[in-house]
């Protein structure tokens, strides 16, 4: 157990120390803003989406440490996949963050965040900042972990 959390931290340090994706999409035509006021994170997120396929997506902001692997990890995890595929990853994670079985591949990395509640919606922000994107709702305003549903 004791190496699988080592494991897992590595992972999460990566993706923070060397994000993927972490740029801005040519041709983005899905876009949204996230904001997690009580630790400070801001994410801008793109997507260029075809047909129901996501070729492409980027991020761009500042935050903590688990809010940017987060982030890396996610666009990492949902590129290429359909947007059906995507929304059925989002669930995935929030429902093993909620305490409820772990999420595929990489995003295991971290089930250990849902020990630390303050820390779940940094870990959730890019996925909600996802879904928003994908279902073009955002207006002026950036969603905020505040408004959304966990
Ligand atoms: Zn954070």
């Amino acid at each position: 157990m004791t190496d699988l959390s080592e494991l897992y931290q590595q992972v999460i340090l990566d993706h923070n120390r060397n994000p993927r994706n972490f740029r801005k999409v040519p041709g983005a035509n899905r876009q949204a803003e996230g904001y997690n006021p009580l630790c400070g994170d801001r994410i801008s997120l793109q997507v260029r989406v075809e047909g129901d396929v996501i070729r492409e997506l980027g991020f761009q902001g500042s935050g903590c440490a688990i809010s940017k692997a987060a982030a890396s990890l996610m666009t990492a995890a949902v590129e290429g996949k359909t947007t059906d595929e995507a929304n059925a990853l989002f669930r995935a994670f929030h429902d093993m963050l909620a305490g409820g079985a772990t999420a595929p591949g990489k995003l295991a990395a971290f089930a250990g965040v849902k020990a630390f509640p303050a820390r779940v919606k940094c870990a959730n922000l890019s996925w909600h900042a996802l879904r928003a994107a994908l279902e073009n709702t955002v207006a002026a305003q950036p969603i905020t972990t505040e408004s959304a549903s966990d």
